[in-house]
């Protein structure tokens, strides 16, 4: 996709509604702002200067990891937020040297080239991005209020009830209304009610859980520990360094195998995972600490793109258009990716909403694929794979099993998990090469 450049877009619209204050949402009002007069961006939660944990984004509290593809389109949107994140108590760390992947049985060998990657809290990213907003002339934040009604005029929306805490309603006009309220958006039911179909969905049970605690880390250790789930182990777990001298641990379970809620399950959980490093890291981590726990049942996909009328104006970003399996980290730098599609597609002219739906197929679709042809390959996963996808799966945990002496594989892996290349990528013929006939 091409980069951001707010100058291709001219202002031609009075008023956009954004609804959902979280990252999908910031991210909207700041590509809106370049073409309307005015964006209001409407959130339930208060929304103060400083990063908080928030009611309406249960998951805040998880260890969230953010991609490269997400980090660089959210630095082309909010010029400096990598500096932000860094001023803010984030660290950047050295995804090369500094990260311990665990995948097909042993640990994966350093890569010869960096791989930066800016390590925070969710709720820092999101604190430092909802600062960058708040510095936008044209952008009007309405913390505490929530959405009551979409309202239409003609086949198009024309604005949105919103009630405040003491129920007072208010109207806002709008010619575009994005619905960035996440997993639990109420979209598709409206569209009903309103003599619309609703969008088809896609859905993968996949009852991934994590528990999660916060430890300290020692003075200048920057290591991040990952032993992701894999089939057909269904645990796994991740350290991932924090603002404050901290790191996020957490224990994940899937397909039942469930991350447990109390201190003595979680410590036996984490060092039933194979390298016994997350283990020796929560030792004495889980006892006397808030430990929370998050269930999420399936990766769901809204595919707006396959009605055959949907209303003129309406844009639906986030976890609101898909949910995937948090535990390939994709859901930021895709929030992130839409908001440049939607850039793009304002900068272009009109049917915005059709255009929209049409453009972040192509972001979806590959996220999309990854993920699934990942749980699919477990035994309880309602749904087989493809041949063609078995046979890729095989060939990249053959290219995993190499990468424990080979760094330069370890290298063309990394690049695809932190979505800076396509999947597609591992099958170059200097890839194959090294995964198929090097010793
Ligand atoms: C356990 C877990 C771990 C994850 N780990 C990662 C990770 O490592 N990396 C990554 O990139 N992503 C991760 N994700 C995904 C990530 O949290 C989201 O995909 C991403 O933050 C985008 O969220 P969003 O803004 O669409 O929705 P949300 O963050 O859910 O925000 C929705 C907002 O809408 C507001 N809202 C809802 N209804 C209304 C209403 N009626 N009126 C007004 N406001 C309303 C809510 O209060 C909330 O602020 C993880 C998710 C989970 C569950």
């Amino acid at each position: 996709m091409g980069r951001y450049r707010p100058e291709r877009t001219a202002v031609n619209n009075d008023q956009c509604v954004v609804v959902g204050g979280g990252i999908a949402g910031l991210c909207a009002a700041r590509v809106l702002a370049d073409y309307a007069e005015r964006v209001v961006l409407v959130e339930k939660d208060p929304l103060p200067d400083e990063p908080v944990l928030r009611r309406g984004v249960p998951q805040m509290a998880q260890p969230h990891a953010l991609l490269e593809a997400g980090r660089e389109v959210l630095e082309e949107l909010f010029p400096g937020f990598c500096e932000d994140v860094l001023s803010s108590g984030g660290l950047m760390i050295d995804g090369a040297s500094d990260m311990e992947y665990f995948a097909a049985g042993g640990l994966l060998a350093q890569g010869p080239n960096q791989h930066p990657m800016y390590c925070a809290s969710r709720a820092l990213f999101e604190g430092v991005v909802r600062r960058r907003v708040a510095t936008l002339d044209n952008v009007a934040c309405r913390p505490e209020r929530r959405l009551v009604e979409v309202d239409l005029d003609d086949g198009a929306v024309c604005g949105v009830r919103i009630a405040g805490p003491d129920g007072q309603t208010e109207a806002l006009e709008a010619d575009v209304v994005v619905d960035a309220t996440g997993r639990t958006s109420k979209t598709p039911a409206w569209l009903e009610e309103n003599g619309y179909e609703r969008p088809p969905v896609d859905e993968l049970s996949v009852e991934v859980t994590y528990t999660t605690t916060v430890i300290d880390r020692p003075r200048d250790c920057r290591r991040l520990v990952f032993v992701p789930p894999a089939p057909p182990r269904t645990r796994g777990g991740v350290a991932i360094p924090i603002e404050d001298g901290q790191w996020h641990l957490a224990v994940q379970g899937m397909y039942g195998d469930d991350a447990p809620t109390d201190a003595e399950s979680v410590r036996a959980f984490a060092e039933s995972l194979p390298t016994g490093e997350l283990g020796r890291l929560g030792a004495d981590a889980w006892e006397d600490r808030d430990l929370t726990h998050y269930p999420f049942p399936s990766s769901i996909r809204r595919r707006y793109e396959d009605l055959e009328r949907r209303p003129d104006g309406l844009v639906v970003v986030g976890d609101a258009l898909a949910s995937i399996n948090p535990l390939y980290g994709q859901g930021m730098s895709i929030a992130a990716l839409e908001a440049l599609a939607l850039h793009h597609v304002l900068a272009e002219g009109d049917n915005v909403s059709g255009r929209y739906f049409e453009t972040v197929r192509s972001i979806l679709d590959p996220m999309w694929e990854t993920a699934t042809a990942n749980d699919l390959a477990y035994d309880r996963a309602d749904g087989t794979n493809s041949l063609g996808t078995n046979l890729f799966n095989r060939y990249v945990g053959r290219l995993l099993r190499k990468a424990h002496d080979d760094g330069t594989l370890t290298d063309a892996y990394i690049r695809v998990l932190l979505l800076k290349e396509q999947p597609t990528s591992l099958l170059r013929p200097s890839v194959v090469r090294r995964v198929l006939f090097s010793r």
